[in-house]
């Protein structure tokens, strides 16, 4: 099995219908769905499979609201140097390439990512990292993308090396999807050249579904964990595919059974083309206090909401604290109230 990369290659694998408008939505964005991903869908309802939705292009990406914005996190504004995004003092995006195993039809990026997708030359890779060596408040730097596993393991390794001699950055973070959608790519070779040195490297993987985590993904995460790289989950909330506590509970312990720590829940963000994918925050939140009262503090993400306009992440609750005339409500975990004397 091959990655499929085209709506005819979808059609013939029996995963669409022709339709002119799925056209639309394949020149939108890109398409790719590797062998692991195609595997693991239910050929017997695709239209209902949470793997297939987030894949598979639906004629409702083309279907644009007007709050849906081409930017919605705000990379551009923050962006001084090609590459990097630099929206807190402390820390910066490092986008090296654009291109990613899996194209996610969801993604906050999705104007961006694709085989089109511009990588960094070596001179405007080299104008990035001056960028970072010249700020000292520069303590972490995330590479992100597109997906920096997709790099060949020995320019990767180049990268990493670089960050790693500028002695103010403490911290490189890298996020992928790769360890899930394509679990090969993660071989001795790559894991070497990402292996901590003086700066700590913690790997943030993208997951959704339980399902996801099948055992070759399994696998490669522990070839991460057992190199003593630090593995955190970063989830998005997505209708139709995560969005009933059950399917996060089941997500929330893969995760932690897998030694990866569950990060963040994504609120989805005002992405063009993606209404079908979003949920309302008071939604998220039922869900996340449906969360707390079933699992433990390790197994628990911060749902939070990227403030459109390259503002950042912020929490957004649920809250567990009320007014009370004589000090606070506090809310416990199966939601029953409580004074504290504050
Ligand atoms: S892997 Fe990440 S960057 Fe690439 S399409 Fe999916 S969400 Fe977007």
């Amino acid at each position: 099995m091959q990655t499929l990369r085209t709506l005819e290659a979808l059609e013939r694998d029996g995963l669409v219908a022709a339709d002119p408008r799925l056209a639309e939505a394949a020149e939108a964005m890109a398409i790719a769905i590797t062998p692991e991903m195609l595997g693991l869908i239910d050929r017997d309802h695709i239209a209902d499979d949470p793997i297939a939705r987030q894949f598979v292009p639906s004629a409702a990406e083309t279907e644009i609201a007007p709050e849906e914005l081409a930017d919605p996190i705000g990379d551009e504004a923050r962006s001084p140097v090609k590459g990097i995004v630099h929206r807190y003092p402390d820390r910066v995006l490092l986008k090296p390439v654009h291109v990613c195993p899996v194209y996610c039809r969801f993604c906050f990026r999705r104007e961006k990512v694709g085989p089109g997708g511009e990588a960094l030359s070596a001179d405007e890779l080299q104008a990035a990292l001056t960028y970072i060596r010249n700020r000292p408040e520069i303590w972490e730097v995330i590479l992100t993308g597109g997906d920096p596993l997709m790099m060949a393991p020995r320019r990767l390794g180049e990268l990493v090396a670089a960050l790693d001699e500028i002695g103010h950055v403490g911290v490189i973070r890298i996020h992928s999807r790769v360890p899930v959608a394509d679990p090969g790519r993660i071989t001795d070779d790559l894991v070497a050249a990402i292996k901590p040195r003086r700066a700590a490297l913690w790997l943030g993987v993208h997951c959704n579904h339980a399902r996801e985590l099948a055992p070759a993904a399994r696998a490669a995460l522990g070839r991460l964990a057992d190199a003593g790289i630090p593995l955190l989950g970063q989830t998005v909330l997505l209708a139709g595919v995560n969005d009933d506590v059950d399917t996060l509970d089941q997500l929330m312990r893969a995760l932690v059974s897998a030694r990866v720590k569950p990060y963040y829940l994504h609120h989805p963000d005002l992405v063009r083309g993606t209404g079908h994918f979003r949920v309302s925050i008071a939604r998220g939140q039922e869900l996340m206090a449906a969360l707390r009262g079933r699992l433990s503090g390790l197994a628990q993400p911060t749902y939070v909401l990227d403030v459109p306009g390259g503002h950042g992440k912020v929490p957004i609750g649920p809250g567990y604290l009320g007014d009370d005339p004589e000090g606070l409500q506090v809310r416990d975990a199966f939601g029953r109230t409580h004074r504290y004397p504050d």
